[in-house]
């Protein structure tokens, strides 16, 4: 994938909550076909970054672009019909229906119906649960629910690619397969923006690291410039 125009660009974006200004003044661009990893201590911004983009909030200040698009006011379910799609850091699964239930109902806007059931097989095959299709999803472990509303997420046939901590949780065998699971959804063509504070995830994975800061952009570069970056490990200690 050429890795060329900003699929996505926050301009001086800025979400503030009466005196707190959660996200202050953020300017941020996402290449198409990027793996891009946002960072930063807990609270500096980072979900909040996310539901502005998804139109969950509106920012109090400035503009979102989505492939050159204005989409600071756009609906949060228009969003999703440009190819926007976001993974919650906490799970948003039905834990009371099945697996295969639960990706019906994100399938069924974005899938034709006499391909439904293939691509739903396809996507749990991709995401080792296949075996567990009919199985209570609060029967699931903890994983494999992460990975379920991965798969909920990519019903949709996302261009970009959210994922809020995706990993948050899991041991290390997990924690593994979602990794190469995120790589290998960005080699098929799926931008990806995620957010982590786990830094052994990030390294394994992330092409280019935004961290914030109490809200602002703190620093930005390649995972070894960030990793080099001493004001960065700073502030990680700090916390
Ligand atoms: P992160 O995801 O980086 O841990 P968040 O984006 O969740 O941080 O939160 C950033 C800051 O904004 C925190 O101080 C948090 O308490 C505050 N915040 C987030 N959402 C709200 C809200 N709905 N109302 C008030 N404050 C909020
Ligand atoms: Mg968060």
């Amino acid at each position: 994938v050429e890795k060329s125009d900003a699929i996505l660009t926050l301009k001086g974006v800025g979400k503030h909550f009466g005196g707190l200004k959660a996200v202050d003044n953020i300017d941020l661009s996402i290449k198409k076909g990027e793996l891009h990893c946002l960072i930063g201590p807990n609270g500096a911004g980072k979900s909040t970054i996310f539901k502005m983009i998804m139109g969950v909030y509106e920012p109090t200040v400035g503009e979102v672009f989505y492939n050159g698009k204005n989409i600071t006011k756009m609906k949060n379910w228009d969003r999703a019909n440009l190819g926007l799609s976001i993974k919650m850091q906490v799970p948003g699964v039905f834990g009371e229906l099945s697996v295969y239930d639960n990706m019906r109902i994100s399938a069924q806007k974005h899938m034709k119906s006499s391909e439904r059931d293939e691509e739903i097989d396809n996507l749990l095959r991709f995401l080792d649960i296949i075996h567990l299709k009919y199985e209570i999803v609060n029967n699931l472990s903890h994983g494999q629910q992460q990975w379920l509303e991965i798969g909920m997420s990519l019903a949709s046939k996302p261009e970009l690619l959210l994922l809020d901590e995706p990993a948050a949780g899991m041991g290390p065998t997990e924690t593994e397969f979602t990794a190469e699971l995120v790589q290998k959804l960005n080699r098929e063509g799926v931008t990806i923006l995620f957010i982590d504070h786990d830094m052994d995830f990030v390294r394994k994975i992330a092409e280019k690291v935004t961290v914030l800061h109490l809200g602002k952009k703190f620093a930005e570069g390649t995972i070894e410039e960030i990793e080099a970056n001493q004001d960065v490990v700073d502030i990680y200690l700090g916390n």
